[in-house]
């Protein structure tokens, strides 16, 4: 047990218990609710990182709501018939003989219990004042918990951590860059590093073998409910390692967290094919907490007349008891699916009768029967089907189960899975050239080296692997291309020619010439673990200082402009806003 006392207090107040009656205890905290009793009499609660306690104050006219205080008493017994069960201290009350005012305190700007909504930018601004919610201080409990359960992880496997700089070159996780300018050297830049990519496979290079870091990394990318332009990452790198090996050391660190927080350590985390996930989920972080998967329907329509199944592939997914969903939400998502780039969206309800669908006359009895077969279709669900280009398909029908069926993130348990087998290529660019699905430093599938020649490179599988919760993507992670002619033989193909490779990552290119390890290594948001672990949607709920939607902090006001002598140093001059 922590002793809390101080040379200001004896006791925090959430720890009183019945066993301290009849002590006389000190004190400090923050004002939380008081209520009359009679002229002279006042109920107080006071608040501090531990809960609260209810004070029983005389004459406590100027003791206002966040006033901060120091309390001398008596602690006792409540009468049975006042005691709060709710309240892990409503069994006793402090019979308050010395009240010190601290520092008196202005009306809050919203009120700090957890039934009033407020809004994010007032509670950004004050934040200080919404730390103290009981939700918050949770929150970077489980958060400080986390934290520490990843360190210990790491290091109990013998990962030391190595911290690496904020101001470095251009990094390549493909985000846009936040940049800093050059005082000493106008018109250059820094770059706040994406992730610590390329250090850490510096220290490998520099022998140290398992590396680890839990890092900042920032990324001037639009935010959403899972995304900061700042956020945190377990970062790790280790040598003379495959894929398997990090699999378990990344397994261990969240086990570890999933059990610091919830006490129970989850199981051995499953593993799923990129091209499972995608023709099963229509999806690289399947939501595997529920079923709706995409069904296979190509063969069923093989000889079809009707000509818009007359596609490369055609897939559906089943809403049990969806039939009764209305016209107007099936326009509706229709409309969605021609935004996300399908064609068209077919849906049948089926019926005591058949098939209820503008469509159904123009399939055979046998495609009809066929389908009822192959999707397991019941009286009373709704079939969604999408035929297009099977990337399309899948990608369409994955969004459409996620809309339909997707339960809040943190509901139903921890479901952990990997990713692998990921391609080593997303798409082409109109040049022609490959987009690399992960970062360039990716080691292409052994079995799949050959299809680097002339071969097909939308089919050529990495040694990349992601680790999935709860169809969040917590993170990812490679086996990394360690030899100079590879790494060459992969940016010539991305169409980065010597002299940019040479310009953007000649160090690390250079660094390779003198003896590299073969190495492997993984991140995964702290954020987002962390986020999911304490039953939040939002990161921002975990973070002690967000920034909003819109990537602003009403807190400090960032981002400001700065003065123009300032500029004037830096070699800069600010344009009026585009039009
Ligand atoms: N640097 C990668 C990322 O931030 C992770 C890795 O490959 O280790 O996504």
């Amino acid at each position: 047990m922590t002793d809390y006392s101080t040379s200001m207090r004896t006791d925090r107040c959430g720890d009183l218990r019945v066993g301290d009656v009849g002590r006389t205890v000190t004190l400090c905290g923050w004002v939380d609710r008081r209520r009359e009793h009679g002229e002279h009499l006042a109920f107080v609660d006071l608040r501090d990182r531990s809960g609260v306690v209810q004070l029983v104050v005389d004459g406590a006219h100027d003791l206002r709501s966040e006033f901060v205080l120091r309390v001398t008493g008596t602690v006792r017994e409540r009468p049975a018939d006042t005691a709060n069960d709710a309240l892990a201290t409503g069994a006793v009350e402090v019979d308050a003989q010395a009240v010190e005012v601290l520092a008196a305190a202005e009306p809050p700007p919203f009120p700090l219990d957890e039934r009033t909504e407020v809004d994010e930018v007032l509670r950004l601004r004050h934040r200080y004042v919404d730390l103290r919610r009981p939700r918050l201080q949770r929150n970077l409990e489980v958060r400080a918990r986390v934290n520490s359960a990843v360190r210990g992880a790491m290091e109990e496997q013998g990962f030391i951590e190595v911290e690496t700089p904020m101001l470095v070159a251009s990094t390549p996780e493909g985000a846009r860059d936040f940049v800093v300018p050059s005082r000493k050297e106008p018109g250059s830049f820094y770059a706040l590093p994406q992730s610590p990519q390329i250090f850490k496979q510096l220290c490998m290079v520099g022998g140290v073998d398992r590396y680890y870091q839990i890092a900042r990394c920032l990324r001037d990318e639009d935010l959403r409910a899972d995304r900061q332009f700042e956020f945190m990452q377990l970062d790790a790198e280790a040598s003379f390692v495959s894929q398997d090996d990090v699999l378990a050391f990344i397994s261990h660190a969240v086990a570890a967290a999933a059990e610091a927080v919830t006490g129970v350590r989850p199981g051995e985390i499953g593993r799923m094919s990129w091209e499972e996930a995608m023709e099963r989920y229509g999806s690289d972080k399947p939501d595997v907490r529920f079923g709706m998967e995409l069904v296979e329907l190509t063969d069923v329509f093989a000889g079809t007349e009707f000509r818009a199944f007359q596609a490369p592939c055609t897939k559906g997914i089943r809403v049990p008891g969806g039939a009764d969903t209305s016209r107007n939400r099936l326009d509706d998502l229709t409309e969605r699916c021609k935004r996300w780039g399908a064609k068209g969206l077919v849906w049948m309800r089926v019926t005591p009768d058949g098939l209820d669908s503008p469509v159904a006359k123009f399939l055979t009895d046998d495609e009809q029967a066929g389908l009822r077969t192959a999707m397991e279709a019941e009286v009373g669900d709704l079939l969604l089907l999408v035929a297009d280009e099977r990337r399309t398909a899948r990608h369409i029908l994955g969004l459409l189960r996620l809309e339909l069926g997707r339960p809040p993130v943190t509901e139903g348990g921890l479901h952990f899975l990997w990713v692998v087998d990921f391609p080593l290529f997303e798409a082409l660019d109109e040049a022609g050239n490959p987009i690399p699905a992960h970062h360039p430093f990716t080691m292409p599938h052994e079995d799949d080296v050959h299809l680097l020649d002339g071969g097909d490179l939308l089919a050529v599988r990495s040694q990349a692997y992601d680790l999935v919760l709860n169809g969040w993507e917590l993170g990812s992670g490679s086996v990394r291309i360690h030899r100079r002619e590879v790494q060459e033989r992969i940016f010539s193909l991305l169409g980065i020619g010597p002299e940019e490779a040479q310009a953007k990552f000649g160090f690390l290119l250079d660094a390779f010439r003198y003896g590299a390890p073969p190495h492997a290594g993984f991140a995964f948001g702290m954020d987002r673990l962390t986020a999911i672990l304490a039953g939040e949607e939002n990161i921002r709920e975990v973070i002690a200082y967000p920034k909003t939607q819109s990537g602003a902090d009403p807190l400090t006001d960032a981002p400001t402009p700065i003065d123009d002598r300032h500029l004037e140093e830096l070699g800069l001059r600010v344009l009026p806003p585009a039009e």
